[in-house]
């Protein structure tokens, strides 16, 4: 500890920290026989006005092998040096990686926060039923509010439990700067969320990719550096070379802020970004294209530098989670490239039904069911996979 760190006053945080927690999760392959068990690690954090509790964070599988592709896992969590365990839970591991593994059911929400709404898009898309999530920013509107971290925690944590989300962040996720440069800091974020990042070689946890099942999915960072002398570009050009389509035919992005929006609402926003990165995807053959942002919901046409391109991805932009800010009415005459667009609260399911098929269909929250608003058959051409 240096000395500035010394003459600190001591926080909650600092005093959790002295408690010596033992994060700890028990787990095995059937329910109530939870023989295998893993210790991790605590953090916490302190900011002017509030003290987080204790932010566990446990990885299981990696020592004796991972886990088994498709099993189901039976687990609790909690402190085994104190005894005390929450109930037992149960998720499904992803399928093994491969073609084969298809169909695969993603889901996708951006902007969720935690309203009304929010509600009726999580029930909503239980009812969907998908293999894992991606949110693609905007999570818990905390603002730089962080007891909105803790109460979000526990509205989504009946789904987290039990289904794999990965995330990205969104501009919701920025605090206001902890440092005299004003540099965009994601403090919550970056205690709270663990993705694996350092599995692609990232070396940011505000970029990285996975595989699951036939696709390789990329989650990209609209608020870290991006430009081309940056470590994102280069990262993501070297992730995008080591992408074998004969095991991951599909290629999916997901980034907060949309490259392609005819709201008047953060319009134009992540065009910087599209001209420096959109030709490097287009190379690749990248598929789809997830974003959020825009409080509504808007779906391009297969699309390249705003013209129709076979070979170019599908735009989603699915930033109708159901936030507080409210909706986004405001559109600027309908561009071609736009398929369609509505201001609706909702969220989004992508059927990646084979090596060249896939489905996507959007749920609009309207109703007491949900509600099939847009549903599109896409049918990839494997000539547009070829990096050129
Ligand atoms: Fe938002
Ligand atoms: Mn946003």
């Amino acid at each position: 500890m240096n000395e500035s760190n010394k003459k600190k006053k001591s926080t909650v945080c600092d005093s959790i920290l002295d408690m010596n927690l033992v994060p700890s999760i028990e787990w095995g392959y059937s329910s109530g026989a939870l023989v295998h068990q893993h210790v991790g690690e605590y953090t916490c954090y302190a900011t002017v006005a509030y003290d987080s509790g204790a932010l566990n964070h446990v990885t299981i599988g990696e020592r004796g092998g991972p886990l088994k592709p498709g099993a189901t896992i039976y687990y609790r969590v909690g402190d085994k040096v104190k005894g005390v365990w929450s109930d037992e839970l149960e998720f499904t591991m992803a399928p093994p990686r491969g073609p084969s593994s298809l169909p695969y059911r993603l889901g996708l929400i951006g902007d969720l926060g935690q309203t009304e709404h929010s509600l009726e898009t999580l029930d909503h898309i239980r009812f969907n039923n998908p293999d894992s999530i991606m949110l693609v920013g905007d999570m818990s509107y905390a603002d730089g509010y962080h007891p909105r971290w803790d109460t979000w925690g526990r509205m989504v944590s009946e789904h987290t439990s039990r289904l794999v989300w990965m995330y990205t962040e969104g501009n919701h996720e920025i605090e206001a700067s902890h440092d005299k440069y004003h540099t965009p800091d994601f403090l919550a974020y970056l205690k709270r969320f663990k993705m694996p990042f350092e599995h692609s070689g990232s070396h940011s946890q505000l970029y990285y990719s996975y595989d699951v099942a036939g696709a390789h999915i990329i989650m990209l960072g609209s608020y870290a550096k991006y430009g081309k002398d940056s470590d994102q570009y280069a990262w993501l050009e070297q992730d995008l070379m080591k992408i074998n389509r004969r095991i991951t035919p599909w290629v999916i992005v997901g980034m907060h802020a949309p490259w392609y929006n005819s709201n008047h609402n953060h319009y134009g926003e992540g065009e910087e970004m599209r001209t420096i990165m959109e030709p490097l995807l287009y190379q690749h053959g990248v598929d789809f294209i997830i974003s959020g942002h825009v409080h509504a919901y808007e779906r391009s046409e297969h699309v390249y530098d705003f013209r129709l391109d076979e070979c170019g991805p599908m735009h989603i932009n699915i930033g109708d989670g159901g936030n507080r800010e409210g909706l986004d009415f405001d559109y600027y005459k309908q561009p071609d490239w736009s398929a369609l667009r509505e201001p609706s609260y909702g969220h989004g399911i992508l059927d990646l039904l084979n090596e060249t098929h896939a489905e996507f269909t959007w749920y609009r929250n309207k109703d007491s069911v949900p509600e099939t608003s847009d549903i599109v058959m896409v049918l990839r051409n494997p000539n547009c996979r070829t990096a050129l």
